[in-house]
């Protein structure tokens, strides 16, 4: 249910974050790639503008020259005029008065005869009441204004209107020769005049017109002009283009400047470093649910080990109410038999007071236990340390509590050399009462689970020039893998169950392993190879 409740929530806000950041992601790059298509529409327009003023200008200024003075003025403009390619004067009855056809002419005019001659055959082009001098005319708004404008003053341009009086016309046609662009201007000046015009030298035009425009100084970023064979007259950027045709955003020219083009192109590495948005964002959003995750399983955890706890307490208390009860009941029994006068002989009374006395020192060891548990939990218990004769220590604990053993029906042995004052080999500094508790506990537990052996048996050892290894073994059933660990944990009991054959607080090894660790030592688990417990202590000699 845990699980369920915190990893359903944190999959489904993850997946809709991921789905909103992606988005959001695209809609930034959407916005990116729509400004720059609008700032290449600003170049466009930009250069459409130029290149209109310099058409209307030149238009203007071929119309202003006097008709006797028409081919001196051209000839000069087309030498001194780096926006002039080339000039012409077309009569309708002799075609082309210049430059002439054949040999007369230079190599260059030759191909600008070959270049318009479909023009100048038909003159069709020169007609402003023809379909194209009418497009010409209203190619773009600003030309309707100017229409507009005209009408205004009094001219008028519309076909079939009866004109009264001749106004100069004008024009210019794009014209597409051998996969190029050229561009042509014509004007008109007298009904029976001749037709004469230039033709825009577009490499001199654009060089010129190229430092007024916008820049692109973004990094990563390219703009460039290609003309109708996709080829770059025109590049502006940091980023190497390999081929010009593989442009991210392209926009028409103008259409004076017909399948020109402005692209843009996109350097992809930069590109795609402008998705740190988006990496940073899915990085914040791991975070978070690792913190999310990490928190709920740390509460779990958390709530576990309380739980735990809580029980173990309440085992606790039941258990230590049912060992303190034992020992209560029998002294309270014992003495209620005394006063009701039934020890009628002294063995009896003497049997009477030894197991008030026994039973009373088994309250004690109790009381002992769970009060050191309190002092060692909080760090507080002080030990006194002395030199200690373990062998002569542990003789005496077999002396005071033989009698408890040998009536519990167990044989003792002991392994524990001989006790010597101040010259043992099993000389320790060391607390002895201490080291009492710990004995204690052991032969406690080995009289509470290891009846079937019937023996307890005692041993000293050299372990190594520092340490002294006490063992406490017995012959009972021993303890399973399982719990050879989990022996030492404090309130841990293998039987927890309230009707458990023997009564304990499951405090006595975590106690006795608590102590021998304060005193630099520790106490180990060993299964004895025939069946059995054997407990070791590890003393320190210093
Ligand atoms: P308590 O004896 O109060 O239950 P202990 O910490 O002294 O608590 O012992 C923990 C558990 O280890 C005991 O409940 C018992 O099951 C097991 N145990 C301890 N000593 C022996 C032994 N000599 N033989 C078999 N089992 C033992």
């Amino acid at each position: 249910m845990f699980w369920v409740l915190l990893l359903v929530p944190a999959v489904i806000i993850s997946a809709v974050a991921f789905k909103l950041l992606f988005h959001e992601q695209e809609r930034i790059n959407l916005t990116i790639i729509t400004s720059l298509t609008e700032r290449a529409e600003i170049i466009a327009s930009n250069i459409h503008i130029i290149v209109r003023e310099v058409e209307k200008s030149l238009s203007q200024a071929l119309i202003d020259i006097k008709p006797e003075q028409l081919e001196p003025t051209l000839l000069l403009w087309e030498e001194t005029n780096p926006l002039i390619r080339n000039v012409y004067i077309w009569d309708k009855q002799n075609l082309l008065e210049y430059p002439l056809k054949g040999m007369a002419s230079t190599l260059e005019e030759r191909q600008f005869i070959t270049r318009f001659d479909s023009i100048f055959v038909t003159g069709k082009a020169f007609d402003t009441d023809s379909q194209k001098a009418e497009s010409e005319l209203s190619i773009d708004s600003q030309s309707s204004k100017e229409s507009l404008y005209d009408l205004a003053k009094g001219k008028t341009i519309k076909k079939g209107n009866v004109q009264t009086m001749f106004t100069p016309q004008s024009g210019w046609i794009p014209w597409f020769a051998q996969d190029q662009l050229f561009i042509l201007g014509w004007v008109k000046k007298s009904r029976d005049g001749p037709v004469y015009g230039v033709e825009l030298e577009l490499a001199s035009l654009l060089s010129r017109l190229i430092p007024d425009l916008p820049q692109i100084k973004e990094k990563g970023i390219s703009f460039a002009i290609l003309n109708s064979r996709k080829q770059i007259m025109h590049m502006s950027g940091d980023t190497a283009v390999e081929d010009a045709q593989a442009c991210d955003i392209a926009v028409s020219l103008s259409n004076l400047l017909p399948h020109w083009q402005v692209c843009i192109y996109l350097d992809r590495e930069s590109f795609t470093q402008g998705k740190g948005f988006l990496y940073v964002s899915v990085l914040l959003l791991f975070i978070f649910m690792a913190a999310i995750i990490s928190g709920g399983l740390l509460l779990t955890s958390q709530t576990r080990k309380h739980m735990k706890d809580a029980m173990q307490k309440t085992s606790f208390v039941s258990s230590v109410s049912h060992e303190l009860k034992t020992p209560l009941t029998s002294i309270r029994m014992y003495a209620e038999l005394m006063l009701d006068g039934r020890s009628k002989s002294i063995e009896k009374t003497k049997h009477y007071l030894e197991v008030m006395v026994s039973q009373s020192q088994r309250l004690t060891r109790l009381i002992n236990n769970i009060l050191d548990f309190g002092k060692l939990e909080q760090g507080k218990k002080i030990y006194n340390k002395r030199a200690v004769d373990l062998s002569q220590l542990l003789a005496i604990i077999i002396d005071a509590h033989g009698i408890r053993i040998k009536k519990a029906g167990f044989e003792i042995k002991t392994d524990i050399g001989e006790p010597k004052i101040n010259e043992s080999s099993f000389m320790v500094i060391s607390d002895p009462d201490a080291i009492e508790q710990v004995v204690l506990n052991m032969v406690d537990n080995a009289l509470k689970y290891a009846g079937e052996g019937k023996f307890i048996a005692f041993k000293l050892e050299n372990d190594s020039k520092d340490f002294i290894l006490l063992k406490i073994s017995d012959h009972g059933s021993g303890i399973s893998k399982t719990h050879q660990k989990a022996i030492f944990e404090k309130f841990y009991r293998i039987d927890n169950s309230l009707t458990s054959t023997f009564p304990g607080s499951g405090l006595g090894l975590s106690i006795a392993r608590q102590i021998l660790r304060d005193l630099d030592g520790d106490l180990i688990f060993e299964p004895v190879p025939e069946g059995g417990s054997c407990f070791i202590a590890r003393i320190p000699k210093k």
